[in-house]
């Protein structure tokens, strides 16, 4: 039976949304799956990981995420478990620890996965800015995936406690150190992982009137990206730009407002379930993408918009 590993993320102590599609993910198939998380205390999270054999708890002096350090703590666990494949989410995080592990351990990873299978080591992922999706098979060793959120349906989790095992954090000098790490004050939602992105253009025309996409965002509980030509503008922080040079979003709902769907935007947010596109222009480019298009001023529409959807919602 493959033995199966997981790198649980916590963000400030909080497990993140995106673990359960890891965990989902792992629960198909027949495979032993050993969850890995760094954390003084693991109770908080024993009934999320419920289901999973075996819960490896890494403790230590401080715990706060240090790639090198986290890097030589999985890899020497991932030799220590013999574990065949280990998922992370492609999160800022995974993004940056899972490359150091796969050449830690000289091991194969496909990243950014839009889907995997864990049996036969097979992953699905967009290349050339997602003008193309590519199947991988990772033959041979061991095989490290990172999977986009919100790609994988989430099943609840279910079944007996797992078997907690501990294991200690490396504790050589680490070649790179995080000195800081920089919260956005606007950013309430984290966008890689929201439901629902409100974004804005070039249209918004000023950083005041992103309060407009902020009142929409509140009333659908929803993030606000922007393309970067409104972050170009001033108008909005980089951490909200959304597309090549800014972030991969995956929302169920992906409401552009005043932005024309430049390739460059249109990759960090095409794989979105639902695009509502509201622009001036019937011509915009945006509106062969959207599969709901509202020509108009947005300055008109996201007000009445607002409205009916407070009503809508009660
Ligand atoms: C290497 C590279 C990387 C890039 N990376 C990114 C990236 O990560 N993300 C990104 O977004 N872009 C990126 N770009 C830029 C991209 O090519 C576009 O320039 C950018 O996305 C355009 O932003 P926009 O749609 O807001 O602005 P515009 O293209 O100026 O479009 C504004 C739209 O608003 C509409 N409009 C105007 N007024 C109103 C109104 N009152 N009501 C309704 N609609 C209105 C117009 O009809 C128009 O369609 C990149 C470019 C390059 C070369």
């Amino acid at each position: 039976m493959a033995k199966i590993g997981l790198y649980i993320e916590l963000q400030d102590g909080v497990f993140k949304k995106s673990n359960r599609e890891l965990l989902s993910l792992a629960r198909k198939g027949d495979h032993a799956v050993h969850a890995v998380i760094f954390c003084a205390d693991v109770r908080p999270y024993l009934e999320e990981l419920q289901g999973v054999q075996t819960v490896i708890q890494v403790s230590g002096a401080d715990l706060s995420y240090q790639p090198d350090r986290y890097a030589c703590t999985l890899a020497t666990i991932i030799e220590e478990f013999q574990l065949d494949a280990c998922c992370a989410i492609y999160s800022a995080q995974g993004k940056d620890l899972f490359p150091r592990l796969a050449a830690k351990i000289k091991s194969g990873l496909v990243s950014d996965c839009l889907s995997v299978d864990l049996e036969k080591r097979q992953a699905l992922k967009p290349v050339y800015s997602g003008k193309l999706l590519a199947e991988y098979q990772v033959e041979g060793g061991r095989a490290l995936f990172t999977v986009r959120p919100n790609v994988v349906p989430v099943t609840p989790a279910a079944g007996g406690q797992p078997e907690v095992k501990s294991a200690s954090l490396h504790d050589g000098e680490p070649r790179t150190r995080i000195v800081q790490v920089m919260q956005s004050a606007a950013q309430k939602v984290d966008l890689t992982e929201a439901e629902i992105i409100v974004s804005g253009g070039r249209a918004m025309k000023a950083q005041e009137n992103f309060c407009l996409l902020e009142d929409m965002a509140r009333v659908l509980d929803a993030g606000v990206g922007a393309s970067r030509a409104a972050v170009d503008a001033g108008f909005a922080s980089a951490d909200m730009q959304v597309g090549q040079t800014g972030k991969v979003v995956n929302p169920k709902l992906y409401i552009a407002c005043g932005i024309s769907g430049a390739i460059q935007h249109f990759v960090g947010m095409k794989t979105s379930k639902v695009i509502v596109a509201i622009n001036k222009d019937p011509e915009a480019p945006i509106f062969k993408k959207a599969d709901y298009g509202i020509v108009g001023d947005l300055f008109t529409v996201l007000p009445l918009l607002k409205e009916e959807l407070k009503k809508a919602l009660g």
